[in-house]
């Protein structure tokens, strides 16, 4: 299998699955889950709570060197995350923060700032890490990427499903036009785009269902390991 110190990078566009087959590999292999797009949701957060305009460069640097990010593991599979000590994990994952997110996960100096941490968070090894920039930006080195994609429809359609799980109704169509936009602002941006590294293996999930993909990832890393 993967040497122990391995780091398994996902990266793609959102829906595409990413969550829950970083989480089903990490089980898998052992190896700890680490869930990058978590990390820009909850700074989001904390600049939005305090108002912060991203244009003004002092106050967005004081205000993130105050922000203190914690990831708790959560059962085998899972991972909570805490900003300064409070537990937000659940407030951040609605599709308005997801578009927050996306908003400020293209300043230089958010970026700057979790990329370190992702990489301290990494040093370790035996991740599994999930995100748009792991195998082209924080760990261009990891021993196997991977690149998941599905249509932007079925993505759609995924994200309704979950969302009304949790009893929460949303428009099909106002799903798939945020997805739409995100994936189109996440692919532009000047700083660590939302693209497959040149050495990422592109897996397509749009007719498989999760375990599937877990096997094909898992019989490639075995593949890469040999
Ligand atoms: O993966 P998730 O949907 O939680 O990510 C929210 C947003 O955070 C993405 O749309 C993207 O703009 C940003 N992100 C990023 N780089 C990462 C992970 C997430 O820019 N490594």
């Amino acid at each position: 299998m993967l040497d122990p110190k391995g780091i398994v990078t996902i990266d793609g566009p959102s829906g595409a699955g990413k969550s829950t087959i970083s989480r089903g590999l990490a089980a898998k292999l052992h190896f700890t889950y680490l869930d990058t797009g978590a990390m820009y949701r909850a700074v989001g957060l904390a600049l939005e709570q305090q108002g912060i305009d991203l244009a003004d460069t002092p106050a967005l640097a004081q205000c993130l060197a105050k922000i203190e990010l914690t990831l708790v593991p959560n059962g085998d599979d899972d991972v909570r995350v805490l900003l300064n000590g409070e537990d937000v994990s659940q407030a951040t994952r609605t599709p308005e923060m997801g578009m927050v997110a996306s908003r400020v996960s293209a300043n230089p100096l958010v970026r700057e700032k979790l990329t370190a941490l992702q990489r301290q968070l990494g040093e370790k090894g035996s991740i599994v890490t999930e995100g748009r920039d792991m195998g082209t930006v924080v760990f261009p080195k990891a021993s196997c990427k991977f690149f998941l994609v599905a249509s932007a429809e079925e993505r759609a359609r995924r994200r309704q499903a979950q969302l009304a799980e949790k009893g929460q109704i949303v428009d099909y169509q106002e799903i798939l036009d945020q997805i739409s936009k995100r994936d189109y602002d996440d692919s532009r941006r000047a700083l660590a785009p939302l693209k497959p590294a040149d050495d990422a293996i592109i897996v397509d999930s749009s007719s498989m269902g999760p375990a599937a993909v877990i096997d094909c990832m898992l019989a490639s890393i075995a593949k890469s390991a040999r």
